[in-house]
């Protein structure tokens, strides 16, 4: 393969001019800091809101080199997962002319993001036991294929993408492979994170909305080559994460012991789930989980989701998605709302 990341980028990326902010102008420590054009007599509230959050957000990235084992020019944070998915289109497919390839039953925002930025999608289907379709996925490629999305584990169907496979992705295929690891926290499969330096092409995605516990901060990282998290810096918005995040970020980074105890917990009761679940006569398949949900094929799934509305349990209906039919996906919840969910479904079968 001969991946070179200035073969892909877009004419306008290269060339741009990105944009200076007042803080990225000087060197050294200011102490009275009239760059900005920020209200000097404080904020209204308790923390310094009233200056403009650090563009690079240094503090928490050192925090996650740490944790992850990541060089800190090696990770971009972005306002969720969305915001780095969004920034890989624009900086390397050309709207009307290059095109991507998505692998469904998988995540709902690549095709999105893929529409918004006006550029082409090619699917492959996953085969049957929801695994990469590799012939097919080579037949796909071609000379404007920039891009090519991978979910492991992947939603909604919530196994892992065999490791092998996605080597042979990586190492044959010339352009961007996005390997998303939102679930990877779950997974009995390692993240690739340890084996970033040996693929230029790699991205790896992970988010602290789902492990982590804070959906609500909007917080997505990538990880990939100095040159590539150079060019997410290059053209991301100059303030894209706000202060309020990476104060809370910084905090909730340190709880890293906390997380762990909630990843064996709902391992453990993703297990339970499954287990009585399969005791269901009406259920007919589940998909090995190797994430915080379960992919459950059952009899008459379209009336037992409104049945579970009606009593204000809310699943996800995927009857209707190609190759998920009949199926609902269940977030594993507290042992409690797991018991009222499983009641509630033996209650409507009989
Ligand atoms: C939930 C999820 C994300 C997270 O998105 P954020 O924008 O970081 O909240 C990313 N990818 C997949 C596959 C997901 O299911």
């Amino acid at each position: 393969m001969s991946f070179k990341l200035d073969l892909l980028l877009r004419e306008n990326i290269k060339n741009l001019h990105p944009y200076s902010s007042a803080r990225d102008e000087f060197d050294g420590e200011g102490s009275v800091m009239l760059d900005a054009n920020e209200n000097a007599f404080g904020s209204p509230l308790s923390q310094p809101f009233n200056r403009y959050p650090d563009p690079l957000q240094l503090a928490v990235k050192q925090k996650l080199s740490g944790i992850k084992g990541v060089a800190v020019d090696q990770i971009f944070l972005g306002n969720g997962s969305d915001e780095a998915i969004d920034l890989l289109f624009r900086a390397f497919c050309r709207p009307g002319l290059d095109n991507i390839i998505l692998l469904p039953p998988t995540y709902g925002m690549y095709e999105v993001s893929a529409h918004i930025n006006d550029v082409a999608i090619r699917k492959v289907n996953l085969t049957t036991d929801y695994q990469l379709d590799i012939d097919a996925i080579a037949a796909a490629i071609d000379a404007h294929t920039k891009m090519i999305f991978i979910c492991s584990p992947n939603n909604p169907t919530g196994n892992s993408i065999r490791r092998q496979d996605i080597e042979t992705i990586l190492v044959n295929f010339d352009g961007i492979v996005v390997l998303d690891e939102a679930y990877i926290n779950y997974s009995k499969q390692s993240s690739f994170l340890p084996s970033l330096h040996e693929f230029p092409n790699l991205v790896i995605l992970q988010t602290l909305s789902k492990a982590w516990g804070l959906a609500a901060l909007r917080l997505g990282m990538a990880f990939a080559s100095q040159e590539i998290i150079q060019v997410f810096n290059k053209i991301k918005p100059p303030y894209n994460i706000n202060q309020a995040t990476q104060s809370y970020a910084l905090e909730a980074l340190e709880r890293i012991d906390t997380v762990n105890e909630w990843i064996r917990e709902t391992v453990g009761e993703r297990t339970l789930l499954v287990e009585q679940l399969q005791l269901i006569p009406q259920v007919e398949h589940i998909t090995p989980s190797d994430a915080n949900f379960v992919l459950v094929r059952l009899q008459q799934a379209r009336a037992l989701y409104n049945y579970l509305v009606s009593k204000g349990i809310i699943v996800r209906d995927r009857s209707s998605v190609t190759l998920c039919e009949g199926a609902l996906r269940m977030t594993v919840g507290t042992p409690a709302e797991n018991q009222t969910l499983l009641s509630q479904i033996k209650e409507f079968y009989t």
